[in-house]
């Protein structure tokens, strides 16, 4: 653990902008985000900040939020800084803030497959971790192997402990910011990783184009969230600069929208579908802020 003239060295940006670190590129500011350089860094502001009782957010590559345009009074732990990689064994070790792209050229480099169907996803392995990130039938739970939190104390958590399911891992029910993931992999050629990746990111190429959070809703059981808005006719729905996506429904395209008008389409879109289908939506995109639901 750092002693708090460490914590005196975390890099800081006052004024932290949502809009220009999210990929909706929507939102407004707070008052502070710090990026830690190392775990014990981390782990020592995240105590900090939770004691002071000041409310802050651990954001990874804010691929799949949505700020608030009103100031958040309160302050923000990056891990973009936490980018440590490295292989033992038949497993790869790496830091939370480690992204899809980092992480799959890291595999690339070595030879190291299992983890390509990851390809296009535009997060960090906690965010992935947090949120059990799937595509093409593949989830984390199928390749992680453990991850180390800190939610006051440092625990080591095995895949079982996570308690995974869909679009679920239990750190999303504790207050926790987890510090690295441990990802089963296998020794193959650095090409055979290259034409998985290639056929991964070819699956994706249909996906609408635009800023984005990825898909805005969990599919109910039985269900696709985009389907049921597609059938109440709701592609191409729009209000301010925000758009139900044309090429996929279960997309909301900021286009020059502010976060509310995102808030609204997404608002709108829940109560169309329960209307039509009896179904209500929920939401996959985690909010930061206040949002005025009497604009909806
Ligand atoms: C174009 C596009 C395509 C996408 N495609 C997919 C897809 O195919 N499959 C899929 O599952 N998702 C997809 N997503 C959604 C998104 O990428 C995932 O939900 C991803 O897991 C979010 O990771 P992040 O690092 O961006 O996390 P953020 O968006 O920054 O945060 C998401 C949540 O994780 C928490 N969090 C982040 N890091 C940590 C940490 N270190 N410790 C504790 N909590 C943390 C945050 O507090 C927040 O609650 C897509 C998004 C976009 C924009």
């Amino acid at each position: 653990m750092e002693n708090q003239s460490n914590l005196n060295s975390i890099p800081v940006e006052k004024n932290f902008d949502f809009s220009r670190h999210t990929t909706y590129g929507a939102g407004g500011k707070c008052k502070v985000a710090y990026f830690p350089k190392t775990e014990g860094q981390a782990a020592e502001l995240f105590k900090e900040l939770s004691g002071q009782k000041e409310k802050f957010f651990v954001l990874g590559r804010g691929s799949n939020i949505l700020a608030s345009d009103a100031y958040y009074n309160g302050s923000v732990i990056s891990t973009q800084n936490l980018n440590g990689i490295k292989t033992v064994k038949d497993a790869i070790i790496c830091q939370s803030g480690v992204t899809v792209s980092q992480l799959l050229k890291f595999c690339q480099i070595n030879g190291l497959s299992g983890l390509e169907f990851l390809a296009g996803i535009p997060a960090s392995v906690g965010g992935l971790t947090l949120m059990n990130a799937g595509a093409g039938g593949k989830y984390i739970s199928d390749v992680l192997i453990g991850c180390t939190v800190f939610d006051g104390k440092l625990r080591n958590f095995l895949n079982k402990s996570c308690d995974f399911g869909y679009k679920y891992s239990t750190m999303r029910d504790i207050n926790c910011i987890i510090l690295s993931s441990v990802f089963k992999v296998e020794r193959t050629s650095g090409q055979y990783v290259e034409n998985n990746i290639s056929k991964y990111l070819k699956n994706r190429s249909l996906q609408p184009k635009g800023k984005s959070c990825g898909c805005v809703f969990k599919n109910p059981e039985g269900y696709s969230a985009g389907k049921l808005i597609e059938e109440c006719g709701l592609k191409g729905y729009r209000l301010g600069g925000a758009e139900v996506s044309r090429a996929h429904a279960n997309f909301i395209i900021n286009n020059r929208a502010t976060a509310q008008d995102i808030y609204n389409v997404i608002q709108y879109v829940k109560s169309i579908v329960f209307n039509k289908f009896g179904i209500m939506l929920n939401e996959e995109v985690v909010y930061i802020g206040e949002f005025n639901d009497t604009d909806c």
